[in-house]
């Protein structure tokens, strides 16, 4: 692409590091410049108009345009647009959606924690994991699993929980004490003949042996996010969290649920896991929260964590962990009007009543020549490129065949993710039957063009 001088468009190459960009060829092509939204399209500089296949980073439930969100930001950027919650400090929209996300709970859960990012809220989990052994004396109880192919974020602590190679190479990552048990995607991972149950079983063996050759009593957590989206949209097998659970149960392991994605009705239940039948001990959120509009995550702990905060505090003193923005009036604010939003237009139901559309239109790509694997939940799905239906070879790597497939969208309308080889649609939850036809209708052209 030849940019003009002075332009948007040199002006960002010539600027701005981009987050999961290929800066090589980033300087080459530079970037594609997002003007404005509108329910669940967004517009670029040029007029063209696309659909947000993927939510805008699995963020924008209810799109691009939410006018009581505006409002609800400008009317708390007018009352306080500012102040810190160090120190006992409180705000009247913290308070409030601390216990509206209590009662939304799928299991007892005793305080919130805020933070900005989820990578922020899944760290904060891992030093919790930590101050709590060694609050109730057992302090060698450090270590934390979590998966191939998890994603948990990118901060030192959270992009060690995530399992992709790629947020390893060359970050000198994972740190020490942090390590992967099996990914259960089922149709790369499941041996010939085994069933589903039975890859669950192995699974759940794999992680039992994990922590037995490591130690019980050196292994604290268990981080997984139900559904695991950016790892490829991984629905885990029938019965993998029940033999999980019991496994973690047995060895005395807290879990942490990452419902950074799953959150807030993605999967047609509130939480990722209402869906599995997962009993955490603290649940990240994050994304969907604010419907995007805000940054800001937050992170349930139940009252065994809760009571070890609190026996810290009494001991060594004040618990020292907190940002500047936790619990930042405005994104509260946002957040706080987004969950009324959800709950008002009784958003999970709408999910659901759309989600059988939308998982029969993606079924349907799997008889696509270039599919191996179409698969998804509620409304989040993946299609996994490859080379030959039948042996599932997958295309060489170089190819960036998902990638092509996702520039082909473009052009047909639809922003989507490439992951891997996988193509990636996770839309605005408030997206109508109407316009999931749309977004496949676009998809499958798109597929149609890539060679
Ligand atoms: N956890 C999950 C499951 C995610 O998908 C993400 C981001 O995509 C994160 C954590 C990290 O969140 P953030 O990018 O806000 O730090």
């Amino acid at each position: 692409m030849t940019m003009r001088p002075n332009s948007i468009e040199a002006r960002d190459v010539a600027s701005v590091l981009h987050p999961y960009t290929n800066a090589a060829a980033h300087r080459a092509e530079g970037p594609m410049v997002i003007a404005k939204g509108d329910g669940i399209y967004v517009f670029d500089t040029d007029g063209n108009r696309y659909i947000e296949g993927l939510g805008g980073l699995f963020c924008a439930s209810l799109g691009f345009s939410e006018e009581r969100l505006v409002e609800a930001a400008t009317r708390q950027l007018r009352t306080l647009p500012f102040y810190h919650t160090f120190g006992g400090k409180a705000n009247e929209p913290g308070v409030e959606l601390a216990e509206r996300l209590l009662a939304l709970a799928p299991v007892p859960m005793s305080k919130v924690f805020f933070a900005n990012s989820g990578s922020e809220a899944n760290d904060t989990a891992m030093k919790l994991v930590w101050y709590y052994h060694n609050a109730i004396g057992k302090p060698k109880k450090k270590k934390i699993i979590s998966r191939q192919r998890a994603y948990h974020g990118v901060t030192i602590a959270s992009a060690s929980l995530t399992g992709l190679p790629n947020n390893h190479r060359d970050f000198d990552l994972p740190i020490a004490g942090v390590l992967h048990t099996d990914c259960p995607g089922f149709y790369r991972y499941g041996l010939p003949g085994e069933t589903e149950e039975a890859f669950a079983t192995r699974c759940a063996e794999s992680l039992e042996q994990l922590i037995v050759c490591e130690g019980p009593d050196t292994v604290g957590a268990f981080f997984a996010e139900p559904l695991m989206a950016s790892g490829g949209c991984i629905v885990p097998p029938p019965t993998y969290y029940e033999k999980i659970q019991a496994v973690l149960r047995r060895y005395d392991i807290l879990l942490i649920a990452d419902e950074v994605i799953c959150g807030f009705g993605r999967l047609g239940t509130m939480f990722g896991s209402d869906s599995f039948g997962l009993e955490p001990d603290m649940m990240s959120m994050a994304k969907q929260l604010s419907a995007g509009y805000q940054p800001i995550s937050a992170l349930m702990i139940n009252e065994k964590v809760y009571n070890a905060v609190v026996k810290e505090s009494a001991e060594i003193g004040t618990f020292g962990h907190g940002f500047t923005y936790s619990g930042h009036p405005v994104a509260c604010a946002v957040a706080l009007e987004t969950l009324k939003i959800y709950e008002e237009r009784d958003i999970v139901g709408h999910v659901r009543s759309v989600m059988p559309r939308f998982q029969s239109r993606l079924s349907a790509l799997g008889d696509h020549p270039l599919v191996g694997e179409a698969r998804g939940r509620g409304l989040i799905g993946t299609l996994e490129l490859v080379r030959d239906k039948a042996s599932k070879e997958p295309f060489d790597a170089a190819l960036g065949i998902a990638a092509h497939a996702g520039k082909r969208a473009q052009v047909h309308g639809v922003i989507t993710r490439a992951l891997g080889d996988t193509v990636n649609l996770c839309p605005p939850l408030a997206i109508t039957e109407a316009e999931i036809d749309d977004l496949f209708d676009c998809i499958t052209r798109a597929l149609d063009d890539t060679h």
